[in-house]
């Protein structure tokens, strides 16, 4: 049996890190197993329950922070995000890679966790496009882009501290990238 393995994928709201995710798993839905966070945010047109996030409240999101379910956590633009702990250490137990789409201090937290996580940090072409990505996306109050943006300057700028850094310009051109990554022959396991 393969040898478990922790994935983080961080990077800039708006960026493209669901939009590849989706395709990264399409592509390898034998071999990638995406973590499905809890949140306190509502949820957005389409998005559902147990699928997209678990939609919880804050003060069960509080309670599950309490009794230590959640492998990392943090607030985001006002709502608060967690890893939920079981499954993840269920399923690198089963040998299986594990990806968690996160933001910048989640992924800070898992970095010193699991150090042999392998972190990949998508950045956009500009922040110009980023803007006009999350504008585009048309799901956020415009109080939300604008907290958004001003969190992707202190994201785009932490972009070094990351393993590989893949520019998200042309869609196809970062999956492979993120696919060499991934499937290069040499490398780390939890
Ligand atoms: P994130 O999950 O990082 O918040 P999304 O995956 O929701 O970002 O993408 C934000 C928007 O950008 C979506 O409308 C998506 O279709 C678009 N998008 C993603 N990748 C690209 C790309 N390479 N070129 C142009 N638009 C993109
Ligand atoms: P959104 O509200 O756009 O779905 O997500 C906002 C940000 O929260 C994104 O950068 C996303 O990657 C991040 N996020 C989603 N789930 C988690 C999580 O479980 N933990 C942390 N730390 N961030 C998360």
């Amino acid at each position: 049996m393969s040898k478990g393995r922790l994935i983080v994928l961080t990077g800039p709201s708006g960026v493209g890190k669901g939009t590849l995710l989706k395709s990264l798993i399409q592509r390898h839905k034998h071999d990638l197993f995406l973590s499905i966070s809890a949140t306190t945010r509502s949820p957005r047109p389409g998005e559902v329950d147990g699928k997209n996030y678990h939609f919880v409240t804050r003060s069960q999101f509080e309670r599950m922070v309490a009794q230590g379910e959640f492998l990392e956590w943090a607030e985001f633009a006002g709502n608060c995000y967690g890893t939920p702990r079981k499954p993840v250490e269920e399923k690198i137990r089963e040998g299986k890679w594990v990806i968690l789409e996160i933001e910048l201090d989640g992924a800070r937290q898992i970095r010193r966790s699991f150090p042999s996580a392998l972190q990949i940090f998508i950045a956009p072409p500009s922040m110009a496009e980023l803007e006009s990505r999350i504008r585009g996306r048309a799901q956020d109050s415009e109080a939300a882009i604008s907290r958004r943006l001003q969190r992707a300057w202190e994201e785009v700028e932490a972009a070094g501290e990351f393993d590989i850094q893949v520019v998200n310009d042309n869609l196809e051109r970062a999956l492979d990238e993120i696919e060499d990554a991934l499937f290069e022959p040499v490398a780390a396991v939890c």
